[in-house]
């Protein structure tokens, strides 16, 4: 696999997370950008695996000494983006998977430039998304209508995309997004060109 990124964005509730974890058991050389966030945690959430969950005050800290590609405040708290390991993992010839909104989406991608792939995944309607988020029963009646407000100003962004997997039946977006993260693996790159120049003319010379 090349140092490549693909980011995943799309409404709360969607299927990020879920198809995510997929990913992660199976692709081995894939490192996933754990967000750190004053969000508290869902049952079930584990520091340093889902997020890093801090305080707002640490998370403060952490903007004034750099440390985040990228931030934002989403649902009324504070989610960003450490650069550090994802310098270390793409130097690793990793593949760097993110689960970040549209705005997360276009930093990584001012920043990494066409190094960046990125899919927005959806649910087939609104009423889907509010019975996943229902279902999911990690959030109060008042954050999941705010969830799905946040929703529809994500969703006018899809175009900003280079995919889109419709998360309807869970099996069929599961081969999507394998699909897609396995060709990554073939994605020219200024790197791997320069290398693969260099070696090819070894060989015949
Ligand atoms: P996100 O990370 O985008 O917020 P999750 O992965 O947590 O979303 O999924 C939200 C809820 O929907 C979870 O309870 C998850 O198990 C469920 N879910 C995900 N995909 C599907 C699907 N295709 N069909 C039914 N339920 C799903
Ligand atoms: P949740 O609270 O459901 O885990 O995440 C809420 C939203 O924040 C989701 O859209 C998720 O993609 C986004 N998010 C998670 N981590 C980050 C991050 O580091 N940066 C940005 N910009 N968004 C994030």
């Amino acid at each position: 696999m090349q140092n490549t990124l693909l980011v995943l964005s799309g409404p709360s509730g969607s299927g990020k997370s879920t198809l995510c974890k997929f990913l992660q058991e199976n692709i081995p050389e894939i490192y996933f950008s754990i967000s750190t966030t004053t969000r508290a945690p869902r049952e079930g959430e584990k520091n340093a695996q889902h997020y890093y969950f801090v305080s707002k005050e640490e998370f403060l800290t952490d903007i004034q000494e750099n440390k985040f590609l990228e931030w934002a405040e989403v649902h009324g708290n504070y989610y960003g983006t450490s650069i550090l390991p994802i310098q270390l993992a793409l130097e690793a010839g990793k593949l760097v998977i993110f689960d970040v909104d549209v705005q997360g989406h276009r930093e990584i991608k001012k920043y990494y430039g066409n190094l960046v792939r990125s899919i927005f995944i959806t649910t087939i309607d609104k009423k889907t998304l509010k019975q996943r988020l229902e279902t999911r029963g990690s959030d109060s009646e008042e954050t999941i209508k705010s969830r799905l407000m946040h929703a529809y100003n994500e969703m006018k962004h899809i175009n900003e995309f280079d995919y889109l997997i419709i998360n309807d039946d869970i099996e069929h977006a599961k081969e999507a997004i394998l699909c897609i993260a396995k060709s990554l693996a073939f994605i020219t790159n200024p790197k791997n060109s320069e290398d693969l120049c260099a070696e090819w003319m070894g060989k015949i010379s």
